[in-house]
């Protein structure tokens, strides 16, 4: 496992990479950062969220500014529409606008699956875990949104093993990465959940200190990613919490609800 997310800066925005995904030369993508924006106040400034009270004007300006950094049209942009189920949802040139130009037309969709090119996905994250996987021999993208539902019920091993159904992707050839998300500095959770993980997982996803219980959800999804079959060197983690860096990321953790939404973006080019 290597930790190389990239962060860049183009202007006033601040966005983070993944090497391996820039050295793959099949994509455009990045995880935004709260920088960058034209949001104001509590949604400062790159906020990605739609329907919370920030101005539509102002999320679709947010839009357009990420867009252009990364070089992809904005009108290509699909949005997933997460509940914390482990749906999968193949888009496609049908697609594009959902849920920024017309309403969301999906139910349930926490994981988005692209193999045609310049359809973009869009999933969301404020403490969630982000995945991003690459075929990059069929050329077959997909973006997940996997928070400890997710993770518990194994969100990207279903993705992976949707990839290889459905596009006959090969494990071997999968580049994946795992973005910022709360780590298990701060990931705190009652009891009965940590149980859960450490039954399924190993007693190591679960840290006690003075009483309380804290998961790595991080290094679940990297358990499930090799049990998959993916290589471990292929496998980037950022190693970035967002709770502990709020120049950075929004954490709905630290702010609860008063707060915006990063983004994972990527299309294949
Ligand atoms: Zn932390």
């Amino acid at each position: 496992m290597i930790a190389l997310f990239v962060l860049r800066t183009k202007g006033d925005v601040k966005y983070f990479t993944i090497h391996s995904f820039d050295k793959s030369n099949l994509v455009k993508h990045c995880f935004t950062t709260r920088c960058g924006g034209v949001s104001q106040g509590e949604w400062e400034s790159m906020n990605l969220r739609i329907n919370c009270g920030d101005k539509r004007e102002n999320i679709l300006k947010n839009y357009e500014i990420i867009s252009e950094t990364i070089g992809v049209n904005v009108k290509s942009l699909v949005l997933s529409k997460q509940i914390h189920k482990t749906d999968i949802v193949d888009v496609d040139k049908n697609d594009c606008g959902n849920g920024l130009f017309y309403d969301n037309k999906f139910d349930s969709a926490d994981a988005l699956v692209t193999n045609q090119k310049g359809v973009t996905l869009v999933t969301f994250y404020a403490d969630c875990v982000p995945v991003f996987l690459l075929d990059t021999k069929r050329e077959v993208l997909a973006l997940i949104h996997s928070g400890w539902r997710g993770t518990y019920d194994e969100i990207t091993p279903k993705t992976i093993k949707h990839m290889i159904d459905k596009y006959n992707s090969n494990p071997n050839d999968i580049i994946a990465a795992i973005g910022p998300c709360i780590r298990q500095c701060h990931f705190q959770v009652g009891e009965d959940i940590a149980k859960l993980f450490a039954q399924k997982y190993t007693k190591k996803i679960v840290i006690q200190s003075s009483g309380k219980f804290y998961i790595d959800l991080p290094g679940c999804i990297n358990m499930q990613l090799t049990s998959m079959g993916v290589v471990p060197d292929n496998i980037t983690d950022a190693m970035l919490c967002t709770y502990c860096n709020p120049e950075l990321f929004y954490s709905h953790r630290r702010d609860s609800d008063k707060r915006g939404t990063m983004a994972a973006i990527a299309a294949l080019v």
